[in-house]
């Protein structure tokens, strides 16, 4: 955010309250942007409103700190005068977690300005950040080290790191290296009461009482504020090869991987599916980008495997003789092999593109469910028709994480309908059909994304009460005067 002229919308600071001028002072002139003193309504927008469009909210202000200190100051000023706090890192999320509400009583804390590398251990395989740190800054970090930071999503210029630990973000190598979680070493977090915790350890192993850390990660702001990360590292792959293949149906698909972790065990770091649709709408908005797939001449399914190796000049021999074999046993039909780095990130914008290209295309009613593996194909199968009997031409996008089980499953108006009415008017119903088909299949809500606001009523509905119960006691012990992100989660 740009400092907007001094004072520009200035109000006598008299008509403000004594406790956020102070907060004001102590921040200095970029630490904090309160509507009136020093910013216009204009200046905090962009921190008002969703990625989607979806979500718009009024903040009391916006609090940029840049140091932990100055994190826990923040929380406990308004800890100590009734105002909840919503914490805001790249604003990339997608279920309104990180918006504030309507009322106007509500501080926005970005955490933006906090953006140090603080320390890269190569012996240990390990690196500390803070947590506004964009996902690209702390890779490139790892990569000047000659190490990977293996996290990656398409949002990665924009969210933070401390973002996708609180959604526990899962990406395009969670088959290979995990989540957030399974990424995260320690953390270091400002309490609910304005207290540091320094739980910034960087041992792989400690058994020392219960996991605060596991608490913190995928709680979505409710129970604190994360100001800093000790990471995993990996070592990096020397190259890298991916192919794009086409498949007859999601069972080939689901077989396709079956065989590909068979033969190429750890090698295999990707392997993501996009239906008809998602790769049409990519034709449809940004043909450049979907180029590099032409020649497989629009197949069901199209699947992206990538592998990695250590040494240098690998030509993927082995992936190649997989996919040989797929052909011949009709898992696939078609593929085409990378033969240049450029290649194969023109194969990966392609599937990153997906989301721009259903932006464009218009609101839609999205889902990231999850569902074991195996039983991804039955789950799409039932899924399309119980929607077909009920919004029939209904447009369905599916692509995801196939090696996860995790598939964004987004439910579009019939050609010709109004993208926007056709949500506003089906969507309580499609996600009716939709979550009980996720809960026939032993599956979850919400794989990736995570609860926010959008999905806070459906996870009191289908979470089972003894989980509701714990969660709803850890909230009460850690933030009993609920003002961690009110209304979002439980
Ligand atoms: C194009 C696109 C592609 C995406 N692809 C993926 C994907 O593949 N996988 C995936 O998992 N997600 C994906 N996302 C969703 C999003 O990028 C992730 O949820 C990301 O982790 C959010 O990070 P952020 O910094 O933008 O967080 P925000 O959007 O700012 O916040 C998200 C939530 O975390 C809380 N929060 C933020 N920072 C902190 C902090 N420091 N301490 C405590 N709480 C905090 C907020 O209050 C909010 O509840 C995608 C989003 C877009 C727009």
């Amino acid at each position: 955010m740009q400092q907007p002229p001094p004072n520009q919308h200035a109000l006598p600071e008299a008509d403000q309250p004594a406790w956020l001028l102070e907060l004001a002072r102590l921040l200095g002139p970029t630490g904090l942007y309160v509507p009136g003193l020093n910013a216009s309504e204009h200046d905090l927008q962009p921190h008002e409103q969703d990625w989607r469009g979806r979500y718009r909210g009024k903040a009391l202000a916006l609090a940029r700190p840049a140091s932990t200190e100055e994190v826990a100051a923040v929380v406990h000023a308004c800890g100590a005068h009734g105002v909840s706090i919503v914490p805001q890192g790249g604003n990339t999320g997608l279920v309104g977690g990180g918006i504030p509400d309507g009322s106007g009583r509500q501080m926005v804390l970005s955490l933006q300005r906090m953006n140090r590398v603080l320390a890269v251990d190569p012996a240990n395989l390990s690196m500390s950040v803070q947590a506004g740190c964009t996902l690209a800054q702390v890779q490139e970090a790892a990569h000047a080290h000659g190490l990977l930071f293996p996290l990656s999503l398409a949002a990665e210029g924009t969210c933070t790191i401390g973002g996708n630990l609180a959604t526990n973000a899962g990406g395009t190598q969670v088959l290979r290296y995990g989540t957030a979680r399974e990424l995260c070493l320690g953390l270091e977090v400002i309490t609910a009461q304005g207290e540091v915790w320094s739980g910034l350890s960087a041992l792989r192993k400690n058994n020392t009482g219960y996991d605060l850390r596991d608490l913190f990660i995928g709680s979505e702001g409710t129970l604190g504020v994360i100001t800093a990360a000790s990471l995993k590292l990996f070592p990096r792959p020397a190259s890298q090869v991916a192919a794009l293949v086409a498949c007859p149906s999601l069972d080939a698909c689901v077989g396709l991987l079956q065989m590909a972790r068979q033969a190429l065990d750890a090698q295999l770091t990707a392997f993501e599916v996009m239906a008809r649709l998602p790769v049409a709408l990519v034709e449809k908005h940004l043909p450049d980008t979907a180029q590099v797939s032409r020649s497989l001449n629009a197949p069901e399914w199209t699947v992206l495997v990538e592998v990695s190796h250590t040494r240098a000049h690998e030509q993927g021999e082995a992936l190649q003789a997989l996919l040989a074999h797929a052909i011949s046993q009709g898992q696939a039909v078609d593929a085409i092999v990378s033969q240049s780095d450029a290649q194969r990130q023109a194969m990966w914008a392609l599937r990153e593109a997906i989301p721009m290209a259903e932006k464009a295309e218009g609101l839609m009613v999205k889902h990231d469910i999850g569902v074991p593996t195996s039983q991804v194909p039955a789950f799409v199968r039932d899924t399309q028709a119980a929607l077909a009997q009920s919004f029939p031409g209904h447009q369905l996008v599916c692509f995801g994480h196939l090696g996860d089980g995790n598939l964004h499953f987004n439910v579009g108006a019939p050609v010709g309908r109004e993208a926007k009415a056709f949500v506003q008017q089906h969507e309580v119903r499609i996600n009716h059909v939709v979550y009980d088909e996720v809960a026939r299949f032993d599956g979850t809500i919400s794989a990736e994304h995570g609860i926010g606001q959008l999905k806070r009523d459906e996870l009191a509905q289908r979470q089972s009460p003894t989980a509701l119960a714990l969660m709803k006691a850890i909230k009460q012990a850690l933030d009993p005067l609920n003002t961690m992100n009110p209304g979002r989660v439980l």
